[in-house]
């Protein structure tokens, strides 16, 4: 059985020299990127851009790490680059780039914007769960993408890392319409299983650096994890991150649903973690790089478990609340609940219908100012002997 690799390089900072080696370095200990792409393929970097964000708030995949992978292409020949994300933002996914700095790096090194704008309708016949998806232009023109996701919590998935970051592949408002007909982290992480088998990126490298940690992906913390993550695996990475915080892989939907489905490995005898100083064990990866006090939830989803208990429900699911003092009003939040659901008012304040609320948290992570959180009800702490390490 070949083993997934994951390399896992220590970069402090996003100091240009220190990061351009890294990049070299990860993709060289991965076989070199003529083993990924040839040079007269048209690739597309794929980084997370889900709001208009300085890179400081580690909401998005840093400039640095963009511009590093950028180089390096050129540097080996490859001319024919693109980038693009489908931000869940309104604002459109020029001006996200631009705010996020990745648009100035790209005009730098000749990376053209591809079509966001636009989608089509496809098939996907060996879909498990999902046949159907409306995708971005920008990444059905492609040959090849490379993946730059961000390495960062999610209230839904637990953490959003390389297999949820295809999610911007889907065209526009098309997503929220996914949150609606998928309306469980278990559903929407089957989904995903389908989209990373369906759109299948070839290379994938996680921004760890600053990573962000509790109330993401958007109104989180920064954390410094001072790590780059790289694989040709969604899975097997996500996996590495998850034992870097000290959370059970097989808790996060998307990696249950990624290996179940077959998008790639998670179990620890079928990945390698290699890193400067050769191969680590799982547990020495995380002794050495990772960090038990990482923000994010651990525990056991007792709500999915005890679904025949209907009376008891509303005292164990998560929800998210509105912080009055952080709230602007501006209604983000309403416009980003899916049309189908509809759960949100705004009055004088944005109001929840928590009987249609789906729990999908697009209004969470849409929150321009970090003024919707999600409570953990104390009744499914105190059942969750896990809740916390
Ligand atoms: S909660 Fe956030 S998105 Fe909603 S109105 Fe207030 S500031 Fe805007
Ligand atoms: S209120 Fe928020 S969490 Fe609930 S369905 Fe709407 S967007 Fe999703």
């Amino acid at each position: 059985m070949e083993k997934s690799k994951v390399v896992l390089l220590v970069c402090k900072d996003y100091r240009e020299e220190n990061v351009d080696k890294a990049i070299q370095q990860g993709i060289e200990k991965l076989g070199g990127i003529e083993v990924f792409f040839s040079r007269e393929e048209k690739i597309l970097l794929k980084p997370n851009l889900l709001a208009k964000a300085l890179p400081e708030k580690a909401v998005t995949t840093h400039p640095a790490i963009f511009k590093a992978v950028g180089k390096y292409l050129k540097s080996q020949g490859y001319t024919n680059l693109y980038y693009g994300d489908s931000p869940g933002n309104p604002i459109g996914a020029a001006k996200v780039a631009a705010g996020c700095g990745i648009k100035e790096p790209a005009e730098q090194l000749g990376i053209i914007p591809a079509d966001f704008g636009r989608g089509k309708e496809v098939e996907f016949q060996q879909g498990i769960t999902e046949t159907h998806f409306i995708i971005s232009n920008g990444i059905l023109e492609c040959d090849g993408i490379i993946n730059l996701c961000k390495m960062k919590t999610h209230q839904l998935e637990r953490i959003t890392g390389a297999a949820k970051n295809m999610f911007g592949a889907v065209y526009g408002i098309n997503k929220g319409a996914f949150h609606a007909k998928y309306t469980d982290a278990d559903s929407f992480a089957k989904m995903i299983a389908d989209l990373n088998n369906f759109i299948s990126p070839r290379l994938h490298i996680m921004d760890g650096i600053l990573a962000m940690e509790g109330n993401g992906p958007q109104s989180g913390t920064p954390i410094e994890m001072g790590v780059i993550l790289m694989s040709r695996d969604p899975i097997a990475l996500d996996t590495v991150f998850c034992h870097l915080i000290y959370l059970k892989p097989e808790r996060v939907p998307t990696n249950r649903y990624g290996y179940e489905y077959g998008v790639g490995k998670m179990k620890e005898e079928e990945m390698e973690i290699i890193t400067e100083q050769g191969s680590l064990t799982v547990k020495e990866a995380a002794e050495k790089y990772g960090s038990k006090e990482y923000d994010v939830y651990r525990g056991g989803e007792k709500e999915t478990q005890i679904r025949l208990l209907k009376p008891i429900q509303p005292l164990l699911r998560k929800k998210p609340f509105i912080i009055k003092e952080k709230c602007i009003k501006c209604g983000i939040c309403e416009e980003s609940c899916p049309l189908e659901v509809k759960a949100i008012t705004l009055k004088s304040f944005p109001v929840y219908d928590y009987k249609r609320c789906i729990r999908c948290y697009c209004c969470q992570e849409m929150c321009p100012r970090q003024a919707i959180d999600v409570k953990v009800p104390f009744a499914a702490r105190l059942m969750d002997r896990n809740w916390k390490i």
